[in-house]
């Protein structure tokens, strides 16, 4: 068995072991090695870099630009008021959400509730296509999905500003 530093075209570097060094190169041809952290088969072997400590069982490094970040709704987030979640909003969610609807109000426009009308009107190429935002009922909003219009429902929580 044989140990590869390798690394993935987003340079995410991890480690494999292979029966031996024409192993790696059928598997890496064959797009079969492929990248823990995204999935990436497009590996290249890195330098080993001699190690002073070994930690067993450490697999990569949270990377926290891997995390993605809300995408800008294509369409049509609906507010709806928060399902059942009881007690207080724990500070670190109460803030993400606070972006979140700092974002949509940025690049969204607010028909209130013509909501779910102005989502079909833009699903069916009547109205400008463009992200809204507004309010909708439970029923309003499956009816939209129903339709195939995609919408999301957001816990609308007080701005950060107040
Ligand atoms: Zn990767």
């Amino acid at each position: 068995m044989i140990r590869f530093a390798l690394r993935c075209a987003k340079a995410h570097e991890f480690e494999s072991w292979f029966k031996d060094g024409g192993a790696y190169d059928r598997m890496a041809t064959a797009g079969l090695v492929e990248c823990p952290v995204c999935g990436d088969t497009k590996v290249a072997k890195a330098l080993m870099t001699p190690r002073i400590a070994k930690t067993p069982g450490v697999k990569g490094r949270p990377d926290p630009a891997e995390a993605t970040p809300p995408p800008t709704p294509a369409k049509a987030p609906a507010p709806a008021p928060a399902p059942a979640a009881s007690g207080a909003i724990p500070a670190q969610v109460l803030s993400m959400l606070q972006r979140l609807r700092a974002e949509v109000e940025k690049n969204c426009d607010y028909v209130g509730r013509d909501f779910a009308e102005e989502a079909r009107r833009i699903h069916n190429g009547e109205s400008e296509n463009r992200g809204i935002y507004g309010e909708a009922s439970e029923e309003e909003a499956e009816a939209l999905r129903e339709e195939g219009i995609g919408v999301a429902s957001l816990p609308w929580v007080p701005r950060s500003d107040g």
